[in-house]
């Protein structure tokens, strides 16, 4: 097969291993800079161009596509589906697991686990909001924010007002989640592909923090899930209609509650924490899937 991965740096982990994994099973592929390609999207044809070239002949294209250039990200990807092209993830999955509110409503909906949440935009709210989800402890995090940056833990009901006006008065997007205290500082990482948890970390925050990120000292290992982990893994990825998701788990009394379902999961952590070939894995889902024309959605959304 021809695969494409859409990815800024070709000498990120991710991007080497699965360049590495496509060579190992025998395909050819190609790492291309989303930024740099260009398209005209009123040509009859859809097309995509890259330094003056046609891009064209793929099978399939894996997306890694970071936090800040999801809308043009999205839009390339979208232009490879309406040409025919397999993506590991579609585009409209990515757009719905970029949108963390958006993306708690629909589990929500589907009843998947998480942690008691709320949204609100008007200060005159803030007691009640506070009060919806159990009073304090609780967790403030920015919606925009990634790898644990903006997520405050605010252990008074003082603070949490105080940091709430702050954040709402910078005319930032906030949410207020129940603090889920007996986690212990750590959260479980599930690494979906179709409908498996291929592998599956720990991670643990640095002492006297209760973000696990890894990003923010947190440390990794092998951990074995329970059958009610796995399920709603694998649940919380079908219902954002990813085919590769990091689903993010905390242990509570009350069983798995979903934070968050990543559409560009990191290898590094996974692989070397469990040991597994988890680019391998990914070519060889793409692989049993991948047709002409056998998006879903071609880019409808
Ligand atoms: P980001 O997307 O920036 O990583 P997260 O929502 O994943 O933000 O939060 C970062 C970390 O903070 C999580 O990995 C987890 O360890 C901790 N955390 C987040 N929300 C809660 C919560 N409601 N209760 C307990 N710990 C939490």
């Amino acid at each position: 097969m021809k695969i494409a991965i859409l990815s800024r740096n070709k000498r990120l982990y991710s991007t080497r291993r699965l360049v590495e994994a496509c060579e190992q099973r025998g395909h050819e592929v190609r790492v291309i800079d989303t930024l740099r390609c260009y398209m005209n999207i009123t040509s009859e044809k859809p097309e995509l161009h890259y330094g003056g070239e046609n891009l064209e002949g793929f099978d399939a294209v894996i997306p890694r596509i970071g936090a800040s250039i999801t809308f043009y990200g999205t839009a390339v990807l979208r232009q490879f589906e309406m040409m025919g092209v397999f993506p590991a993830n579609e585009s409209v999955a990515i757009s719905r697991s970029r949108d963390k509110l958006r993306s708690l409503q629909l589990l929500s909906r589907d009843n998947v686990g998480m942690p008691k949440t709320g949204f609100a935009n008007s200060p005159g709210d803030i007691q009640d909001l506070i009060k919806m989800v159990g009073g304090a402890p609780l967790v403030i995090k920015l919606l925009e924010g990634t790898q644990g940056i903006g997520v405050v833990l605010a252990e008074t009901k003082k603070a949490a007002e105080s940091v709430i006006e702050a954040f709402m008065g910078l005319n930032a997007n906030i949410l207020i989640q129940e603090f889920i205290k007996e986690a212990g500082g750590a959260d479980i990482r599930c690494f979906v592909i179709g409908n498996r948890v291929v592998a599956a970390m720990q991670r643990q925050g640095a002492e006297g923090e209760f973000r696990s990120n890894l990003h923010r000292g947190g440390t990794a290992s092998l951990i074995k899930i329970t059958p009610q982990e796995r399920a709603t893994a694998i649940k919380a990825a079908k219902v954002m209609g990813l085919n590769v998701a990091g689903v993010d788990l905390l242990r509570s009394d009350r069983g798995p509650l979903v934070m968050e379902v990543n559409s560009s999961p990191g290898l590094e952590g996974i692989e070397q924490a469990t040991e597994k070939d988890v680019a391998g894995m990914i070519i060889e889902f793409i692989e049993k899937n991948a047709k002409p024309h056998r998006t879903r959605t071609k880019g409808r959304g």
